[in-house]
């Protein structure tokens, strides 16, 4: 039962299990069990790469049935059965049904690499080089994808600059929503405004780890415009909100726009297997054969469990979306119970991907550890994590919504009844809020 080997033999880098030094060992749906016998209660889905809970019973048949029949494992991006049925899968049920008629490209099976060849592929096909990102966004920890990312310490593990991105206030970030993109429109129009016109804009509807920021749909929809005014290239970064996780498959289809470029990942596997891929409209694709590849870009147990995903849960005629729209309406009902407890928090978020900001920076992450002592995993999320970050699967049962929100209720009296007993430690931690610089 010990965890010196992780703490003696493991990099200082590792932090989820900083929070919650569990061993984890078996896991089913929504709960995961550890070696000592504790249950616990999953309010994370691996940070979205879980949208079916744990294990989901179907999706891991299929994997054993594949992998029993010495299906190929692995393919770099030699053509297989897997991969044919995936393709096939994802188009008659994600894109045709939307209308839409991007083509497939499979990188290596990481949220990051499908930013990086997303980049690469705005820059290639227009000859520019600048690319517009977002306040607060996060888009993965290599170079090209840290360079879009917000958070100055994330950046900071780069050592190196990260250059040619201009970042632009997203949605709610300025107190003047009106401010828009007047800046960026003017700028672009104006040879002598000493900003070029970039290749792309890269955006998350939801900023899944900046603090569950939500972009409205009308500011979405003015961005296509402006971008297609320009002739720059619309990127969004659906890995974290796309795959059922705000209610549709793709989170930017409430706005009704239609992306240059989306990169999926997380939760394309449905299993939690990696894999990730990028969409791009046809006249994009100006790939050299090879000019962005991957070793694992052909996981073909990822695409059996993708396939497997694809067909039963976005196959029905929109009984699973609903129902991840309604399950969305219980969690924003819960949380709202759970701002209510503290002044001047506020919800965020949308569908499955929500939480609650509160002005205490620190009370977000007392909450979440106050929720694994009762057995719950919830993360933070946010510049100073003080956003809690409620990600249920999207198929929980409802009576486990209940009972993880009950618990988050009662972890979040429990911080507050121990605050008020410690006044001098309330004053310290407003004294640290007003000198963190945020940014
Ligand atoms: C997680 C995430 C990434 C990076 O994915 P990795 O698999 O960790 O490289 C990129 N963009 C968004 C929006 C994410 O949430």
């Amino acid at each position: 039962m010990s965890t010196t080997i992780f703490e003696s033999l493991e990099s200082n880098v590792r932090s989820y299990c900083r929070s919650w030094p569990a061993v984890f060992e078996t896991a089913r749906g929504s709960r995961l069990h550890a070696e000592d016998g504790q249950g616990y209660l999953d309010f994370f889905s691996g940070a979205g790469a879980l949208n079916y809970g744990h294990n989901e019973p179907d999706l891991k048949r299929a994997l054993i049935e594949y992998l029993a029949a010495d299906g190929v494992v692995h393919s770099l991006d030699t053509y297989t059965t897997a991969k044919r049925r995936f393709l096939s899968a994802f188009e008659e049920h994600v894109l045709r049904p939307r209308g839409l008629d991007h083509k497939v490209q499979f990188t290596g099976p990481t949220g990051t690499n499908s930013v990086e060849a997303a980049l690469k592929l705005a820059r290639l096909n227009t000859g520019r080089t600048g690319v517009v990102a977002f306040t607060n966004a996060f888009h993965g920890m290599t170079l090209g994808s840290l360079s879009v990312t917000g958070n100055a310490m994330k950046r900071n593990g780069a050592g190196v600059p990260l250059p040619f991105v201009t970042t632009a206030p997203y949605d709610g970030y300025l107190e003047d929503p009106s401010w828009g993109f007047s800046w960026l429109a003017r700028t672009w129009a104006d040879s002598s405004s000493g900003m070029e016109r970039p290749a792309a804009v890269i955006v998350e509807t939801v900023q899944g780890e900046g603090g569950l920021n939500a972009a409205r749909a009308e500011w979405l929809r003015e961005l296509e415009t402006l971008c297609r005014g320009h002739g720059v290239l619309l990127i969004v970064d659906d890995v974290q909100a796309g795959c059922g996780r705000t209610g549709t498959f793709f989170s930017f289809e409430e706005a009704g726009i239609t992306p240059d470029i989306v990169c999926l990942s997380k939760s394309i596997s449905g299993y939690g297997l990696p894999m990730a891929l990028v969409l791009l409209r046809p006249e994009l694709d100006v790939w050299q054969p090879g000019q962005h590849n991957g070793t694992f870009r052909g996981n073909n147990a990822a695409f059996v469990t993708g396939t497997a995903a694809l067909e039963k849960y976005w196959a029905d005629g929109g009984t699973f979306e609903r129902s991840v729209v309604e399950r969305g309406r219980l969690l924003s009902e819960g949380l709202a119970r759970v701002a209510a407890l503290v002044e001047g928090a506020t919800c965020r978020g949308r569908g499955l991907l929500a939480g609650v900001h509160f002005p205490d920076p620190d009370l977000a992450k007392r909450i979440a550890g106050a929720a694994y002592e009762r057995n719950l995993l919830v993360e933070t999320s946010g510049p100073q994590s003080e956003v809690l970050k409620a990600m249920p699967a999207l198929n929980i049962p409802p009576e486990e919504l209940h009972e993880g929100l009950e618990i988050l209720l009662d972890a979040t009296r429990a911080v507050l009844a121990g605050r008020c007993s410690h006044a001098s430690a309330r004053v310290e931690s407003r004294e640290r809020m007003s000198s963190a610089s945020g940014y």
